[in-house]
């Protein structure tokens, strides 16, 4: 009977549970005579507690089983993965360390027991110390691993030139393409050259990012502010408009900053002829901010502000329709109330959406900071996202 119910709970152990599974080894228990009766009873009640979802329980039958045998590697593991799910970060580290502390561990389990460590001080935000052990196990067959663990650390560290080398490593070792992410590594350091105003720096880092990823918009973005700085606004204007030409959606973000560039050196009618071209193409709002700004006559602001409402059913074209609405009838007492209204009801929807976790910013932002992502964010304010999914 006992051994029945043994090969029931074994039977899920095998197929269900694929994160422990890959951590056991059957055999062991089969073959090893040494392994006490009541540890694997409390091994075996663990797992079905795993399965069944009840982890305090599964934790206790664990630590009965631990203590019963101490030398079962793989419980250690169970163990110190479960507590570390847990968010019991001291508990996982405590076991961890127990293991690389036995002189007989082989070899592989002893690098196993120092990703799992690893995994625990990052988790914990001890990321000194995880750093210590990943690049420990860089020189392990751990190596692609570690350094994508790494990357995260930099970045999260904000030590961009390492993270660059880092993911030039990750490159060569065919773990994929990086260039994006690096582009967005040297306009933090170019940020940071322009902050101590050092612009040739500054520019030689958006050189390179643009060359990581010819495609990415924040290079310009960033060319063109350092533009303004010192007064070239033709420069600044030409750096704008060249987002156009690499990625049409992001107009969006350069478009109001465009229109106020036109206005400073003249160029009204031009841009804002190239701008409703732009509007048609690749309806935004914020594009209809640029267009509405260069228009001196009302007539024609309220027009365009109507068709666009009329094509783009969203609350924010009804508050720029309402902005530009002649005087209401008996008086315009109402618009106040009407505007605070849409305002009220737009608070949210006028805020950027992360498209991996929608996580909401009021700004736009490059990397989430909920789900760490880069490039997450569309350029389209999140009430606008619906219409172009719909
Ligand atoms: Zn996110």
């Amino acid at each position: 009977m006992e051994f029945e119910l043994w090969w029931l709970l074994a039977l899920p152990l095998a197929f269900g549970l694929g994160w422990l599974g890959s951590r056991l080894d059957l055999r062991q228990w089969r073959s090893d005579g040494s392994v006490r009766r009541g540890a694997s009873l409390s091994y075996f009640r663990g797992l079905n507690f795993l399965l069944s979802e009840q982890q305090d329980k599964a934790i206790d039958a664990f630590i009965e089983a631990v203590t019963a045998d101490p030398d079962t590697v793989d419980l250690h593991f169970a163990l110190g993965n479960l507590f570390r799910r847990r968010g019991e970060y001291e508990r996982a580290v405590r076991v961890h360390q127990n293991l690389l502390a036995r002189a007989d561990l082989p070899a592989a389990e002893r690098q196993r027991a120092q990703v799992a460590l690893a995994q625990d001080f990052f988790k914990a935000g001890l990321l000194d110390r995880a750093e210590a052990v990943y690049v420990a196990l860089t020189s392990t067959p751990y190596r692609p691993e570690a350094l994508a663990a790494l990357l995260q650390i930099h970045e999260r560290t904000r030590e961009w030139n390492r993270a660059i080398d880092i993911a030039g490593e990750l490159e060569r070792l065919g773990s994929g393409s990086y260039g994006r992410q690096v582009a967005h590594y040297w306009c933090e350091i170019a940020s940071r050259a322009r902050e101590r105003s050092d612009l040739p720096a500054a520019r030689d880092a958006l050189e390179q990012a643009s060359r990581s990823h010819p495609a990415a918009v924040r290079p310009w973005l960033l060319r063109a502010a350092i533009a303004q700085q010192e007064g070239d606004a033709a420069t600044a204007l030409g750096d704008l408009r060249h987002i156009a030409r690499i990625a049409p959606d992001f107009t969006a973000l350069a478009a109001l900053d465009i229109a106020r560039l036109a206005q400073t050196l003249g160029q009204q009618d031009e841009i804002s002829a190239w701008l409703r071209d732009q509007l048609r193409d690749d309806p935004a709002v914020d594009v209809l901010d640029a267009v509405l700004l260069l228009e001196p006559d009302a007539q024609q602001r309220y027009a365009l502000a109507l068709t666009y409402l009329q094509t783009q059913h969203t609350l924010l074209a009804a508050r720029r329709l309402l902005d530009q609405s002649p005087p209401l009838p008996h008086g315009d007492a109402a618009r106040p109330a009407l505007q605070q209204t849409l305002e009220g009801a737009l608070r949210s929807r006028q805020r950027y959406r992360c498209a991996g976790c929608g996580f909401e910013a009021r700004n736009y932002t490059w990397h989430c900071p909920a789900c760490q992502g880069w490039d997450t964010y569309p350029p389209r304010r999140a009430e606008e996202l619906h219409i172009l999914n719909s």
